[in-house]
């Protein structure tokens, strides 16, 4: 038992429809109305570089997971999709130990437009090792997409995204397919936990 309370609580006129708000949540950070909109212009930022060639969406799993599924449907150009999954923390961590790949790349990529899909760019540890991967594939070419990524002025070195949703502070963060020792990824917003929240001098600003 982890202590973790599974239970949604209801919030306001939930009886109405109204989203449900999780009792282990001290704030959102990123309210899932502001995501439906950046996903969208993300889209068209894509849709504009790559000019209408056909890509791969190569996304890794398992953060990623609801931001692929919402962008794709936002992309009318030819599209395949392939999944990786990377792992960089150990049940319960908040900051990333290692990197494991736990599915191999399978995929053939020679010639093709590969467009990595992650969740959220903290260290940069995971995207370098898998563009490092995919340097030894002959994939015509390599960009990199994030919904979201952290403020480290620690780590001035660490990688470029080509494609970023939102900006955040160096928060811990839930919701929208991320996890926090494999829970709460069925949010529908990106929030802060209670537990998290604690360590946190104040609260930073908010996606609304
Ligand atoms: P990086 O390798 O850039 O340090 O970390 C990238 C990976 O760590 C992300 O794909 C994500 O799985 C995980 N990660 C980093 N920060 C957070 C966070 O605030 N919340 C959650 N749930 N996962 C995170
Ligand atoms: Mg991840």
């Amino acid at each position: 038992m982890s202590g973790i309370d599974d239970t949604l609580s209801l919030a306001g006129a939930q009886a109405g429809g109204g989203p449900a708000v999780h009792s282990d949540v001290a704030y959102t950070l990123v309210s899932q109305e502001a995501i439906s909109r950046r996903v969208a212009e993300l889209a068209r930022e894509i849709a504009v570089c790559y000019q209408g060639r056909e890509i791969t969406i190569l996304a890794v799993l398992t953060g990623s997971l609801v931001f692929l599924a919402d962008l794709m449907r936002y992309l009318s150009m030819p599209l395949q999709v392939g999944v990786v999954s990377v792992s960089s923390y150990r049940s319960g961590a908040t900051r990333p130990l290692d990197v494991r790949f736990t599915i191999p790349l399978t995929d053939d990529l020679t010639g093709r437009d590969v467009l990595i899909l992650d969740d959220i760019l903290d260290s940069g540890q995971t995207l370098t090792a898998l563009c490092a991967l995919l340097d030894e594939q002959a994939a015509a070419s390599v960009r990199t997409c994030v919904l979201l990524r952290k403020d480290r002025p620690d780590l001035p070195q660490r990688m470029s995204v080509d494609f970023v949703g939102f900006d955040m502070p160096d928060e811990f963060v839930v919701g929208y397919g991320l996890d926090y020792d494999n829970r709460y990824r069925n949010l529908p917003d990106i929030c802060v936990l209670k537990c998290h929240a604690a360590r946190s001098a104040g609260r930073p600003g908010e996606h609304a």
